[in-house]
């Protein structure tokens, strides 16, 4: 028997019939007898509309009132979820954020979870409760409601799974795991037994979807397991525990897994891409101490985000080339 962490995206939980694909999954799981906690995200597209309704309200929306509008999206699934499960016979009840509760700084719209109190949790879970929790939303100390930033139901998953001592957290979502890259875009592009966090967290943190990045900054930290496997397998599919998807997993386990023949020693693990940077090319910059910091320095006075650094070897003159790369959205200030 084993404490598991199931978290479910978006796209799996759009509309009460994929909810009910979700429910039998996660009947599965608990009819093996394992300790059951299930975090989802708002239908797919609805964060989106409700931000929408915020701007129409007030273009310059309160962050706390827009927290309570957004918030709202992952409190229709859990209860809904909480009532398909009990359709299908089993005992479930859903726990929101300010229930548990889930403990963050105030700072709305991009909170961060200070500490989840998972007392009740676990007691209800350890007596054959399934436990629904809305990801994305916590409760800040003055007992309002805040939520995590886009994207944020994959943190709470890791921290829940963290605070109950989760053996596993399962992802569940719309791709079977991680890829070498977007298999969209390369057929070629095969799935990955496991990645460590650190390859993990790089590959989020220039694009790759799958994972939010702070939520693998948070497993590294916390040592939670976290696995990324899809939700949409048919009916007679063997579960997760025999039929794992991606591990992410510590520089330790990945050598083990080398030494064991499970895994090949690889030099690059995964390509991911963003559109959304610009390319700045400077030419002719001196080639003498102090120059570039006469280039960063007031884009980091401006908090313009640099990304990629290139300096080229110099050229005879004394003079070399720079190249950088900034959010599109930035350029035109980097540019003044
Ligand atoms: N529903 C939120 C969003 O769309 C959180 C999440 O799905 O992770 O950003
Ligand atoms: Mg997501």
């Amino acid at each position: 028997m084993a404490r598991i962490v199931m978290k479910f995206g978006g796209t799996s939980m759009a509309g009460t019939e994929r909810i009910r694909r979700v429910a039998n999954i996660v009947r599965k799981q608990a009819a093996r007898g394992h300790e059951v906690a299930v975090v989802v995200s708002a239908m797919a597209g609805e964060t989106d509309r409700l931000v929408n309704f915020c701007r129409e309200a007030n273009a310059l929306y309160d962050p706390a009132e827009y927290d309570v509008v957004v918030a709202s999206g992952e409190q229709v699934t859990s209860g809904l979820l909480a009532l398909t499960l009990q359709s299908l016979g089993c005992k479930a009840r859903s726990w929101l954020g300010w229930q548990l509760p889930i403990r963050t700084i105030e700072a709305h719209a991009k909170a961060r979870i200070e500490e989840i109190d998972a007392q009740a949790l676990v007691a209800s879970m350890q007596a054959g409760e399934i436990a629904v929790i809305p990801g994305f939303q916590g409760c800040g100390s003055d007992g309002r409601v805040t939520t995590l930033g886009r994207g944020g139901s994959d943190t709470s998953a890791v921290a829940v799974a963290a605070a109950i001592k989760a053996d596993r957290c399962d992802i569940y979502t719309d791709v079977d795991g991680v890829y070498t890259t977007d298999p969209r875009i390369v057929a070629k592009a095969r799935k990955q037994k496991a990645v460590t966090y650190e390859e993990m967290l790089e590959l989020a943190s220039v694009g790759a979807k799958v994972l939010q990045t702070r939520s693998v900054g948070l497993a590294m930290k916390e040592g939670v397991r976290v696995q990324v496997l899809s939700s949409f397998v048919g009916e007679d599919a063997v579960p997760a525990d025999e039929h794992p998807g991606t591990m992410i997993v510590s520089e330790e386990e990945m050598n083990e897994l080398v030494e064991k023949g499970d895994m090949e020693r690889q030099h690059v693990t995964g390509i991911a891409h963003d559109k959304n940077e610009a390319k700045v090319i400077l030419t002719r910059v001196p080639d003498k101490p102090g120059a570039v910091a006469h280039i960063f320095e007031p884009l980091a006075a401006a908090s313009i985000n640099v990304d990629m650094i290139i300096q080229n070897v110099g050229r005879d003159k004394g003079e070399t080339d720079v190249t950088f790369t900034v959010p599109q959205a930035d350029l035109a200030r980097a540019q003044a």
